[in-house]
């Protein structure tokens, strides 16, 4: 090997340099990535709604020896409780040797992604074809979600209240479902609309019919048909549709992208990407020093508004009840708690350069992004993440030997977003969101790196064993 020069050594030692995660870390852990992401994309196949998510999280975890929490019971180190919201977000907790009066370590995670939620009269009929009017939840480009193959998850309560869950279209033989677009030969018009106009919400109408229900006389047969077609499956009428969440996802496997199968491609990385390697981290850390509290959230997507989103009080109630079983004041658990806001960031995309500041932003393959701040014009609406908690972070990470990078949401003004930290921030806790860049992120169909998956999971732990 070559001699370094005086100037390459200086610069080692000054200079911040990220690099590609293969230039910081042995093969063995190129494998270990590898091994980690085959048992995520199993998790992202199998869940496309938040509460497919938490159902097979609940499993997991309860496959781990999670049993369910009981308020009031003394739990002693290394004792694992889980804790159900309302069937849409899971908070997994492993108890520490501390007391929680001395906080709580919380990494929080959400399950939502963006979709077509079905509105609460859905189903019509139009020129002899059955449709779904939708209602899309979250941030999405509107045009992306036409001429795609999709599917119906959900859960539908019928007229005596009984529950049946609805998943059509991602099995094998199973009939999916589509919302159309205008061939380019005819859409001049259209294709002189912005592209944020290109589809618009009342025509995001998905395909799910186009035969009668036979020959007989009356109008709007093709509709009645489809109905028939759901009373005898899920038992359920027109009416329900009222009291179901029903959500059009893209029906697209989860897999490999890239010759050398370095990323991942599929729908919800966002931030189900950053939602297993948190749950990962609460299943294999052992009688960790404090209280470790993963939170699996919904409704993130929405503004986290909403008793299952965490600008409600739910992570908080949980906390008290483990305060008033240790005998203090929850805000005392609250004050002293930190957080890890685990949610991904948008990756580099060499094609859109200039939406970024290359030399804040996050890029693919250099490890788990910590994101200081979100936000948009001026920090409006973030949780900054203080000099002194973001020395922690980092200290924890370095010395566990996580690669790390840092990463803006974007340029300035160029847009921005938010997360969950400012709600976990608002009770008090140290926050700071940590998480996985994402190419194409909120499209039908993300891209992640593998390294920085596992990247995050190793974070999560360090941060639990730390
Ligand atoms: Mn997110
Ligand atoms: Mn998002």
């Amino acid at each position: 090997m070559e001699e370094k020069s005086k100037a390459e050594l200086l610069r080692e030692e000054l200079a911040y340099a990220p690099t590609h995660a293969m230039k910081q870390i042995e093969s063995g852990e190129v494998q270990a990535a590898d091994d980690f992401c085959v048992g995520y994309m199993r998790f992202l196949d199998a869940c496309r709604t938040e509460r497919e998510a938490v159902a097979f999280m609940k499993d997991a975890a309860q496959a781990k020896g999670f049993v369910p929490f009981e308020r009031g019971k003394k739990y002693a180190c290394g004792d694992k409780v889980y804790f159900v919201n309302r069937g849409k977000a899971i908070i997994l907790t492993v108890f520490g040797q501390k007391s929680v009066r001395e906080g709580v370590r919380i990494a929080a995670a959400h399950i939502d992604s963006p979709r077509l939620d079905l509105k609460p009269n859905p189903l019509y009929e139009d020129e002899e074809t059955a449709l779904f009017k939708t209602h899309y939840y979250g941030g999405i480009k509107k045009y992306q979600w036409t001429a795609i193959p999709l599917s119906l998850h959900g859960a539908v309560y019928l007229k005596d209240g009984t529950c049946v869950n609805v998943s059509v279209g991602e099995k094998e033989g199973e009939p999916k479902f589509v919302v159309t677009d205008l061939l380019p030969h005819l859409a001049r018009e259209q294709e002189k609309r912005t592209l944020e106009d290109g589809i618009k919400g009342e025509e995001l109408n998905v395909l799910v019919g186009s035969r009668p229900f036979c020959a007989d006389k009356g109008s709007e047969l093709v509709k009645l048909n489809i109905l028939k077609i759901l009373f005898d499956k899920y038992g359920m009428t027109e009416k329900d549709f009222l009291s179901a969440e029903l959500e059009i996802v893209p029906a697209m496997p989860v897999c490999d992208i890239g010759f050398d199968r370095s990323m991942i491609g599929g729908y919800g990385h966002d931030d189900r990407v950053c939602a297993y390697p948190s749950a990962m981290a609460a299943f294999d850390v052992e009688n960790p020093q404090y209280t470790c509290v993963t939170v699996l959230t919904d409704k993130e997507e929405t503004g986290s508004d909403g008793n299952t989103g965490l600008n409600s009080s739910y992570m908080q109630y949980f906390l008290y009840d483990l305060a008033e079983t240790a005998g203090c004041a929850g805000y005392e658990v609250l004050r002293n708690s930190k957080c890890l806001s685990a949610d991904v960031n948008a990756a580099f995309d060499p094609t859109f350069p200039s939406v970024q500041e290359k030399r804040n932003a996050a890029f693919i393959n250099r490890g788990v992004v910590i994101t200081k701040y979100t936000g948009a014009r001026g920090k409006s609406g973030t949780s900054d993440a203080s000099a002194e908690y973001m020395s922690f972070v980092r200290r924890i990470l370095d010395d566990a030997k996580v690669v790390w990078q840092t990463g803006e949401l974007g340029a300035v003004d160029a847009g921005g977003g938010g997360t969950v930290a400012k709600y976990i921030a608002k009770l008090d806790v140290d926050v700071v969101d940590v998480g996985v860049p994402v190419l194409s992120m909120h499209a039908p169909f993300e891209v992640v790196s593998k390294l920085d998956v596992y990247m995050t999971y190793r974070a999560v732990r360090a941060f639990y064993e730390a």
